[in-house]
């Protein structure tokens, strides 16, 4: 043990002295990683260093989009194999089904009630969002599409302290390997109905755009023609 902690504490106090490798930061990097503990920290949340959080107010738009689509399309066989998926995945882990990916979360989200229909129309409308504003394809759209899913409910009360100034709780979060499994998970199933639906919405914005050019075109106008004189 003291051996360990002598070898590595120059290692980290070598490392602590260079910046962090992410452009224009220039923060120390922390412990043992290239990165200062700010962008280890979003590494941790969202799944890449300049991940940022996506919130339901930056996607209200996305949700009236994917609404107004499976409004129009309550049978549609794709979006009712999804919500067997997911389903499933509700059902075994609220079952104690540890193989589950994130089945803790999983089971809290069952108990408290929350429909496959529901994730399903979060989870889409975070995809549409990333596909218009950012581009999907690292890790953090599998960390997006977590934490959306994730937020659905109310976090569990783990402990509270109490201090002179008032009470500390403690809520039980998902942490980084939950949120890539998770992540991992919604992905691996949906992404082709996800891009589905991308595509729809475009298509439905397409139109409305043309519809607009039509009824806004500019009239021809007649020209006008002498009366024949008698
Ligand atoms: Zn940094």
């Amino acid at each position: 043990m003291s051996s360990h902690g002598g070898a590595i504490r120059p290692k980290v106090a070598r490392n602590e002295s260079e910046q962090c490798d992410i452009a224009r930061c220039e923060r120390r990097r922390h412990g043992l990683t290239r990165l200062c503990s700010m962008h280890r920290d979003r590494r941790r949340s969202f799944g890449h260093p300049e991940a940022r959080m996506i919130l339901p107010r930056d996607y209200m738009q996305e949700r009236r989009d994917v609404a107004a689509l499976f409004k129009a399309n309550p049978e549609h066989p794709a979006l009712l194999a999804a919500a067997a998926f997911i389903q499933q995945w509700l059902d075994a882990s609220a079952g104690g089904d540890q193989q589950q990916p994130g089945f803790r979360h999983l089971a809290r989200l069952h108990r408290r009630g929350i429909t496959p229909m529901t994730i399903l129309a979060e989870c889409s409308a975070v995809w549409l969002h990333v596909d218009r504003y950012q581009k999907p394809d690292d890790m953090r759209l599998d960390f997006a599409l977590a934490v959306a899913m994730l937020r659905l409910a109310p976090r569990d009360f783990v402990k509270g302290y109490q201090y002179p100034s008032g009470e500390r709780r403690y809520y039980r979060d998902a942490g980084h390997t939950d949120r890539a499994a998770i992540g991992d998970h919604l992905r691996s199933g949906l992404a082709r109905l996800f891009v589905r639906i991308v595509v729809a919405c475009r298509e439905r914005e397409e139109r409305a755009q043309q519809q607009h050019a039509a009824e806004s075109a500019a009239f021809v106008i007649p020209t006008i023609r002498k009366r024949k004189q008698k």
